[in-house]
């Protein structure tokens, strides 16, 4: 199948109110529109250069989100280009993407990461310092947390995966229920090609796809 094809089998299969997130590094413009041509409305992008040039072509008829590690440096540039950074992970990250919106009056809504596999060495917030980190950034004036986002233990193991989708979904839920002012827990991302469909069992409403829509990585 192609491209087009996987998209819409993807979307024909994804429960109500999941959203689907295309997962493209690596990806040309055309290789993206032809998702788009299949129903993507969200492309997720992993390096900010090579954003910026398949944004230029591609363009606005998606919403972009930044879905990989994010420096520093590239802050000023992320703000520009995306529509939501998935990857917040520390009080610094957040303060500097508040200050690059203030000084372009941009409101960005972002996902807190969790490293709910608890690895070292790995992206993410330990789950139980989320909670802190979500009343900082809180305070930030141009910036809005929208929930959570988790890529779950580096292990085939399905039921560890499934442990850390599951225990996300419960800290999702609390922080929900605190109604932390500022915070809106609205969306849940977690699950790719191998995961998706434990993640969905699990509570997840949007997940991010590559390989299944575009075929594997070379
Ligand atoms: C690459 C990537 C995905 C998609 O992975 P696949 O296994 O190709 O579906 C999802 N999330 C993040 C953060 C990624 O970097």
């Amino acid at each position: 199948m192609g491209i087009k094809e996987n998209v819409k089998q993807i979307l024909s299969e994804l429960p109500p109110g999941a959203e689907l997130v295309a997962a493209a590094k690596t990806k040309t413009p055309q290789e993206i529109m032809e998702a788009v041509a299949g129903g993507v409305r969200i492309v997720g992008e992993n390096y900010v250069q090579e954003a910026e040039a398949v944004i230029q072509v591609v363009g606005s008829k998606v919403a972009w989100h930044f879905i990989g590690h994010l420096q520093r440096n590239k802050v000023k540039k992320a703000v520009e280009l995306f529509d939501m950074i998935e990857t917040v992970d520390s009080l610094e990250l957040a303060a500097e993407i508040d200050k690059r919106c203030s000084q372009s009056g941009k409101m960005m809504p972002v996902l807190i990461e969790v490293n709910s596999g608890r690895e070292v060495q790995k992206a993410g917030v330990m789950p139980e310092e989320v909670l802190g980190l979500i009343k900082a950034v809180a305070e930030l004036k141009n910036i809005r947390v929208e929930g959570l986002m988790t890529m779950g233990s580096a292990t085939v193991d399905a039921d560890e995966l499934r442990k850390n989708f599951r225990e996300t979904k419960q800290l999702f839920d609390q922080l929900k229920q605190l109604q932390i002012p500022n915070v809106e827990m609205k969306y849940l991302s977690m699950g790719m090609t191998d995961s998706y469909k434990i993640a969905l069992e699990e509570g997840a409403n949007m997940v991010r796809i590559g390989s299944k829509i575009f075929g594997a990585r070379g």
